[in-house]
């Protein structure tokens, strides 16, 4: 059975203490692969190399790092289709979402970073007659990546991407639920050439190697994607070690449908919207919120859709709806489909596992459900499934559909669907979330400010917001 490995200075090595976690391929409920069960240890190594590198990388200029950036995104594309199959396989989506979604936009993190900290500019200041200032933006050390399970290379490109680019070295840990990219990531940084060291990628639990890389004294700063929870604990850890720390956390999306909106395209990406990779992306939109005039007409044609949607093994490209990531978050989005029962809701579609036929027989599938008829405030409103679960909810005036849209603790994404333009800006303006979409959905420009409010983060990613993450300004000023 393949046993994955540590990338730690330029080498795949095993694991310290030659200990081991099960990789399950979630569409089949098999063990696969071994994934590194690391421990402090090996994290140790990873910094130590991580800290030897970072004189080097941090002075090799800008082109040097753009064009092994550069390498990495070709050899990403050229290897498209094995990337493609390990993602799919190893986290249950459909591989023709990995070949069209998840693999292009790894390749295009790094692309679009080599090209970015060409175009990051630094300020200066004039004071008339007086002094100037000029701010200089350096590197700030090694930098500690943790990315979740839902989006693996994708998300975990997006973090290192930036961090190599603004002359940061890196620890680097995905998640054990799905390692397999990564690991094929570290391969392709040995054949682009990266220097020893100036990418580690540490695999194993997060509460063991990903607490250590938060915990070290030698990490300044923490790129974090995951779970509230988690980014509560983290920090904790980080705050009293005053590390820079930039989290993007769960959400809990409302898709705000108005009675004028071109209602094909609505319905259309609604349906991707809400369940886009089995409902695992923290932008995809759980509760929708539907204006009364057209609330029965949505509803109808919506469950129309969703019943047809095809449930099936990832690989078949017939497959629209993928195994959900494992057996526990299976279980746990089973759970709050009954509880939303529980609450009074009543299921529309969907509400229950899917058992496959043949070599799927044991996977983990959950069928697309709609529920409707829950109060805006109860559980199943409130937190953060992560699954194919959506909500339906009338609404009768924008004054309602705000105090429901903001009434969560979190804050990531909003989808509005109208025709009316002032309306549009002023409902996007009032809504409390960092990335609000209007008569579309994850139209991505890699240069805009990408992140939550309230408990979805803190800090934002994407463009030169990830490049002033990843360095640290200090102001000259110099007397005329
Ligand atoms: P988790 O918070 O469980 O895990 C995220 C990462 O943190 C994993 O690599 C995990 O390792 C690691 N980790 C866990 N505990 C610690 C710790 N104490 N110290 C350091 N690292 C730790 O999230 P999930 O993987 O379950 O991902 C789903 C969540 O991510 C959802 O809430 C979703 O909304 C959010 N998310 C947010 C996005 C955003 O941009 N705002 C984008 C995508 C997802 P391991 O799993 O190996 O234990």
């Amino acid at each position: 059975m393949l046993k994955i490995e540590n990338y730690i200075n330029g080498e795949l090595v095993a694991p310290i203490d030659q200990q081991y976690l099960d990789n399950i391929n979630p569409a089949t409920g098999q063990v696969y692969s071994l994934i590194p069960d690391s421990n402090a240890g090996d994290v140790e190594k990873a910094v130590k190399a991580a800290k030897d590198a970072f004189p080097d990388w941090s002075t090799c200029g800008i082109d040097t790092r753009a064009k092994l950036l550069n390498k990495i995104a070709d050899l990403i594309d050229q290897n498209l289709e094995e990337l493609a199959l390990a993602e799919s396989i190893d986290n249950g989506k459909p591989l023709s979402l990995a070949k069209s979604v998840d693999i292009p936009r790894a390749s295009s993190n790094f692309r679009f970073y080599a090209s970015g900290i060409q175009h990051f500019a630094s300020e200066a200041h004039f004071m008339e007659g007086t002094a100037i200032n000029y701010t200089k933006r350096s590197a700030v050390g090694v930098a500690g990546c943790i990315s979740p399970w839902n989006l693996p290379l994708y998300l975990f490109s997006w973090k290192i991407a930036p961090a190599l680019a603004a002359g940061n070295t890196v620890v680097a840990k995905p998640t054990e639920v799905t390692p397999m990219t990564a690991y094929l990531l570290s391969k392709i940084c040995i054949e682009a050439g990266l220097p020893n060291g100036v990418l580690n990628i540490v695999h194993g639990l997060g509460h063991k190697a990903g607490q250590a890389i938060v915990e070290h004294k030698d990490v300044p700063l923490i790129s974090f994607t995951g779970g509230t929870e988690t980014g509560k604990k983290l920090a904790a850890t980080a705050a009293p070690m005053f590390k820079k720390l930039s989290l993007e956390l769960g959400g809990k999306n409302p898709n705000i449908i108005f009675a004028d909106c071109d209602f094909d395209d609505m319905l259309k990406t609604t349906i991707r919207s809400s369940f886009a990779n089995q409902g695992q992306i923290c932008l995809c939109g759980s509760r929708i919120f539907i204006e009364r005039p057209i609330y029965e007409k949505f509803k109808k044609a919506f469950v129309e859709k969703v019943e047809k949607m095809h449930v099936g093994d990832p690989l078949d490209a017939n497959t629209k709806m993928g195994a959900v990531v494992s057996e526990p978050h299976m279980n746990k989005v089973l759970g709050y489909i009954k509880l939303a029962q529980e609450e009074g809701g009543t299921i529309l579609c969907g509400g229950n596992q899917v058992s496959l036929q043949g070599d799927c027989a044991g996977g983990f599938f959950i069928a697309p459900t709609v529920i409707e008829g829950l109060d805006y405030q109860c559980r199943t409103n409130q937190e953060e499934i992560f699954g194919p679960v959506v909500t339906l909810t009338p609404f009768d005036s924008e004054e309602e559909v705000l105090t429901m849209a903001n009434a969560t603790a979190y804050g990531l994404a909003a989808t509005i669907w109208t025709q009316d333009l002032k309306r549009a800006h002023r409902v996007a303006h009032q809504v409390k979330s960092g990335i609000v979409w209007v008569n579309c959905w994850l139209l991505r420009d890699l240069r805009t400010p990408f992140g939550g409010m309230k408990q979805s983060g803190v800090g934002r990613e994407g463009g030169f917001e990830a490049l002033r993450f990843f360095t640290e300004p200090q102001n000259v000023c110099i007397k005329l």
